[in-house]
């Protein structure tokens, strides 16, 4: 095995039962053992953002483009702006997504967990309207 490019992935849209809106995703790159790496870019439309959910072992956002915000459960919203890259701990509930009023793109990074029967990511209730930012 050598240095090599990994194959192009498909944009696909993201399921409703873990996106509110319109959200757009490339999986860039899986690990492949050793390795539990993942890297995926997602792309939310104005006003889209993931359902509560949580990560096994964490997750490293990193703000591309536009304006979005991220949320732990029970903290205050946290803006986010092109170039900011923030940590969410591993099994911390959190959402994230595109303000209102503009597009926001994020590079995720992220692990499997070294147990392969827990999942990496679990998805809980969506986003209520009362908790998402009306905007300004
Ligand atoms: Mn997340």
């Amino acid at each position: 095995m050598s240095t090599q490019k990994q194959p192009r992935t498909a944009t696909v849209k993201g399921p409703a039962e873990w996106f509110t809106g319109d959200v757009y995703v490339n999986a860039y790159y899986t690990g492949r053992a050793p390795s539990r790496t993942r890297l995926n870019l997602v792309r939310f439309t104005p006003g889209a953002h993931t359902a509560w959910h949580r990560h096994a072992v964490g997750q490293t956002l990193h703000v591309t483009e536009g304006r979005g915000y991220v949320q732990s459960r029970g903290e205050g919203v946290i803006e986010l702006h092109p170039g900011d890259t923030v940590y969410t701990p591993a099994g911390e509930w959190h959402w994230h997504g595109a303000t209102a009023d503009n597009f926001m793109c994020h590079l995720a990074l992220w692990e499997a967990p070294t147990d392969g029967d827990e999942p990496e990511t679990v998805w809980g209730d969506t986003v209520d309207d009362g908790q998402y930012p009306a905007g300004e």
